[in-house]
């Protein structure tokens, strides 16, 4: 997707504060944090949102989620996180590819967060 930011991102179009990568995969830090740790993780492959993935992207959903406790622990939340995948309009995307908000720090989130 050419005017897609985090496929630009993907690609080295536009800087990130990378965190995690592999050949599926790629953390970076959210630009606007809402907690000390705030990490987006988002499929390498345009995946709009959880509203249109396909069953062949299932397993990099899975290693989305699998990776989110090693990336939060590195990133200074190693007790525990908070994740958030907004959705479409309803949800409040901002972004329209598919991203993993790992919120965390050394103090626990709250019950809930007004803006992520
Ligand atoms: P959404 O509301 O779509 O779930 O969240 C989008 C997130 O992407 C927001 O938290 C926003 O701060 C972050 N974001 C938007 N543009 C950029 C960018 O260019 N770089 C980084 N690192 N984060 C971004
Ligand atoms: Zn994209």
């Amino acid at each position: 997707m050419s005017d897609c930011i985090f496929c630009k991102i993907v690609e080295g179009k536009i800087p990130a504060q990378k965190v995690y990568e592999d050949e599926d995969i790629l953390a970076f830090n959210d630009i606007n944090p809402a907690r000390p740790v705030h990490v987006l993780v988002i499929p390498k492959k345009h995946i709009t949102s959880l509203a249109t993935v396909a069953a062949e992207d299932t397993p990099v959903l899975g290693k989305m989620l699998a990776t989110a406790n090693g990336i939060a622990t590195a990133q200074g939340s190693p007790d525990g996180f908070r994740v958030i995948i907004n959705t479409g309009r309803v949800g409040n995307q901002e972004v329209p590819h598919l991203h993993l908000h790992i919120v965390g720090g050394p103090d626990p989130v709250g019950p809930m967060l007004k803006r992520i």
